[in-house]
């Protein structure tokens, strides 16, 4: 990412995602043990979906306590704070161990013309904040957070004969997002844009196309998102790198595998239009790790952002830079994840000296709780299995024999 950091120490490219020492260097005993005994609950599958949805629930019924039950356990576990400032002390504890944050505003389903001016506004405080903080290079924005679901639905139906209102509110959207990536263009600091679901990711593309077309001329300011998990994507990052070759900018790409799938194959079903996703995992991960390697080979030219907790594509980026001869720390080869999740990546990357960043989310508790409960979702066992976050909690306990 563009803003420099503190040297790290050097160490070899040998990497070892199961040292958990390194992995979880950061906490204590007792964050450690809380931390296993959250992830055993998770773990339950059982238990998970019925205490969502009674969450969900005692939330929106402004249930005594709930909030501060949310409070000490999940929201401690996944979120940096309430405000940025209350996520500071999780931001300065990693950039202790060369992590660096990038920062993103946890509220969701927004609706209103002023929620939406609102959201943009905590983008732009945000990008203030990060310009004072070199642990804090990059934003997130999310076009549904400062646009209405609908409005980029319908304009990337019928592109042609929108009525005049429709222009009007599009425009709007064009200027929220304006001024949050050139309040990122004058202080130093970067914007990603999320991807979201493939009824509205055509206006986000060409959204995010204008936007790096106007701000990435000599960094890269603004960040597309390229999911994966979508069978024609491989193309579509080749194309968008030969558009900014064409127009002259740089292009920056941060890649995921995909976070709708379920909610994808369900409505191509139901409306009887060939599914957007790849036909398996293996699949996708082909294509992840085809991007990776395109991005690396391109790396003057695009700047890329490893949002993954896969560990093979990880170690197959870390490789790729080191097989490459490229300086480990470039600013143009990134890797992240979430907040209190896959330490053992994070942790163990920083150690051997690569560009790595955890997706800080912060936000009111009743905010985030959605965010929160796709979280516990991700960590229940899969048939059977420990979750993989809990085998690597439970492994660092028996090393420390608590
Ligand atoms: C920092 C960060 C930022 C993110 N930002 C976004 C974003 O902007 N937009 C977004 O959509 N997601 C985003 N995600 C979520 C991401 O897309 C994945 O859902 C999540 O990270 C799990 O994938 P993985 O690469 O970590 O690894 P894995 O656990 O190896 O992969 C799981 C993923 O593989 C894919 N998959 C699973 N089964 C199949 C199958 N049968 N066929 C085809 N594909 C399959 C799905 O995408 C699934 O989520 C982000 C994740 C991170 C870490």
């Amino acid at each position: 990412m563009s803003k420099t950091k503190k040297k790290s120490k050097p160490s070899a490219a040998n990497l070892d995602f199961s040292n958990t020492e390194i992995a979880f260097a950061y906490k204590s005993n007792k964050e450690l043990k809380k931390a296993g005994w959250l992830f055993s609950l998770m773990n339950k599958t059982w238990l998970v979906n019925p205490l969502s949805d009674l969450g969900l629930l005692a939330m929106k019924l402004h249930v005594p306590f709930t909030k501060s039950i949310v409070r000490e356990t999940m929201f401690r576990q996944f979120v940096g704070g309430r405000t940025l400032l209350e996520s500071t002390t999780a931001i300065e504890k990693l950039y202790e161990f060369n992590i660096q944050s990038v920062l993103d505003y946890g509220a969701e389903a927004k609706t209103t013309e002023h929620e939406f001016n609102k959201t943009m506004n905590e983008n732009i405080r945000a990008i203030e904040f990060a310009k004072i903080n070199q642990s804090t290079p990059v934003v997130v924005s999310k076009i549904s957070g400062i646009a209405r679901f609908g409005l980029l639905e319908k304009i990337q139906k019928d592109r042609s004969g929108l009525p005049k209102s429709v222009l009007v509110e599009y425009r709007n959207v064009l200027k929220r997002i304006d001024s949050i990536c050139y309040a990122a263009s004058i202080n130093g600091v970067s914007v990603m844009i999320d991807a979201e679901e493939s009824w509205i990711q055509d206006t986000i593309d060409h959204i995010a196309d204008l936007m790096m077309k106007r701000y990435n001329k000599e960094r890269v300011v603004v960040y597309n998102t390229f999911q994966m998990y979508r069978h024609d994507r491989l193309k579509f990052l080749t194309s968008s790198y030969d558009k900014a070759q064409k127009y002259g900018y740089l292009l920056g790409a941060k890649l995921v595998r995909g976070a709708y799938m379920e909610k994808e194959g369900g409505r191509a079903k139901e409306q009887g239009y060939p599914t957007p996703i790849q036909p398996n995992k293996q699949a996708t991960d082909d294509a992840y790790n085809m991007a990776l390697r395109f991005c690396i080979d391109n790396y003057k030219a695009i700047a890329s952002c490893a949002a993954t907790h896969n560990e093979e594509s990880s170690r197959l980026q870390a490789e790729m830079i080191d097989e490459k001869g490229i300086q480990k720390d470039h600013p143009h080869l990134n890797f992240c994840q979430l907040f209190g999740m896959s330490d053992n990546l994070t942790f163990n990357l920083a150690d051997a000296g690569y560009n790595v960043a955890k997706y800080m989310v912060y936000g009111q508790v009743n905010e985030v709780f959605p965010y929160l409960i796709r979280r516990a979702k991700e960590n229940t066992a899969v048939s059977g299995d420990m979750s993989r976050e809990y085998g690597l909690i439970k492994k660092e306990m028996d090393r420390r024999k608590l």
